[in-house]
């Protein structure tokens, strides 16, 4: 355990997400974490910029690589998530694939599962395979068979509970018990739950990764990404980062540590407003199925309930009208955006269709267990009762 890291050790997640990497003032007492929106850092002495150059001493040079904001920020996370190490970066897709092509070299296997983000499924069957990195893509809710394929021997096993859009979970523990017996390093895509729901540090993963675009910035007026983890991996993607320069902004960054402060308030009123949320949908008669994790009817319920603190604040559910019905409710959301977004503090929907699986064809879908009429909901932060009515009074004019 790190030195700084005993005075967490007894803390909760609110009063971590709120004062972790800020207990001490900034430059002048400021209180709060200050924009540094500047390129570079200027030395007295060529002794003292030598010596940070070749990091016998703490400090920054160009902004490229670090500067104050960010190292906040990563340092937030990094003590969210338990891990020993964090690194940033602009958005969530340059965190996965600088993780992903900073681990993996031609001739190397990669498992993973067919449901992971859209983003990253491109990087999985367009970008590495390019670079001769043999991927394997599983049925995300075989476990057996994913087991069988880690056995097979692999470098990276990456994973990402739950999935967009149709929330499947996969069995974590499991999963990376496999993956440590064959020598595997595992990757954790944990946007969907955030630290506050789900912590796969503690199941043993070796990396964490967020699109902190969605939940954990919350507001959706910032992008960034972030990796958390083993001290020696999180260095080596910082460096791959560092030279590929998918640098997070000192703004957005500044965005991102605001919207951690309210991590837990936000995070418990999106699990209680999802679920309630997705009962009320479980029980109208136009609705076909609906799509969560804590519903006792989700395949794997038992599974989330043993690794997720709660369950999240994205649901989706398919109407018995079809595409056409799922088109005619959108429009009539007074308080829901349909836009191609998660993890605000504002209500947005869209339909997988014609969003996230735009590229893909209706047999694919099929395949991927996608119904034409789903919709995905994020759901607020709003009074759920006022949710539920708008959604009584859209419903009811299919
Ligand atoms: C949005 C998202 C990403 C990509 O993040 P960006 O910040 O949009 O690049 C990756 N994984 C998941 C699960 C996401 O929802």
């Amino acid at each position: 355990m790190l030195k700084e890291d005993k005075k967490w050790e007894n803390v909760k997640i609110g009063t971590k997400a709120v004062w972790s990497a800020e207990t001490e003032l900034f430059y002048e007492g400021a209180t709060q974490t200050p924009i540094v929106q500047n390129v570079t850092f200027g030395f007295s002495d060529i002794d003292t910029w030598y010596d940070v150059a070749l990091e016998k001493k703490e400090g920054y040079i160009y902004s490229r690589n670090t500067n104050p904001t960010l190292h906040v920020f990563e340092e937030k996370m990094r003590i969210l998530d338990g891990a020993e190490a964090a690194t940033s970066f602009a958005t969530g897709m340059a965190a996965i694939s600088n993780t992903l092509f900073t681990l993996l070299s031609p001739n190397e296997r990669v498992v993973s599962v067919k449901d992971t983000y859209g983003g990253t499924s491109k990087i999985f069957m367009e970008f590495l395979p390019r670079f001769n990195v043999d991927v394997k893509l599983c049925d995300t809710t075989d476990f057996e068979a994913i087991e069988r394929e880690i056995n097979k021997g692999c470098k990276v096993v990456y994973l990402e509970t739950p999935t967009n859009p149709t929330l499947k979970i996969l069995d974590l523990k499991r999963l990376i018990t496999t993956a440590h017996n064959n020598g595997a390093i595992v990757v954790v895509d944990n946007t969907f739950a955030t630290p506050y729901n789900q912590m796969p540090i503690e199941l043993g993963a070796d990396l964490v990764l967020y699109s902190a675009t969605k939940f954990l910035g919350g507001h959706a007026d910032a992008m960034g990404g972030v990796v958390c983890g083993k001290k020696d991996l999180v260095k080596q993607i910082y460096h791959y980062r560092e030279i590929n320069g998918a640098t997070l902004g000192p703004m957005s960054a500044f965005l991102l540590i605001r919207g951690l402060k309210t991590l837990e308030l936000r995070i418990q009123r999106h699990n209680d407003n999802a679920s309630e949320l997705a009962h009320y949908l479980q029980k109208h008669p136009k609705v076909e199925k609906v799509f969560y994790p804590g519903l006792e009817s989700h395949h794997n319920h038992e599974i989330a309930k043993k690794q997720m603190r709660g369950f999240g604040g994205v649901l989706s559910f398919s109407l018995k009208g079809g595409y056409e019905a799922a088109v005619n409710v959108l429009p009539n959301l007074k308080f829901s955006r349909m836009a191609a977004h998660l993890g605000s503090v504002d209500t947005i929907c869209g339909i997988p269709k014609v969003a996230s699986h735009v590229e893909t064809t209706p047999e694919e879908r099929a395949l991927l267990g996608i119904p034409e009429s789903l919709i995905r909901c994020s759901v607020g932060i709003e009074n759920i009762e006022d949710i539920i009515a708008d959604f009584e009074q859209a419903l009811s004019k299919i």
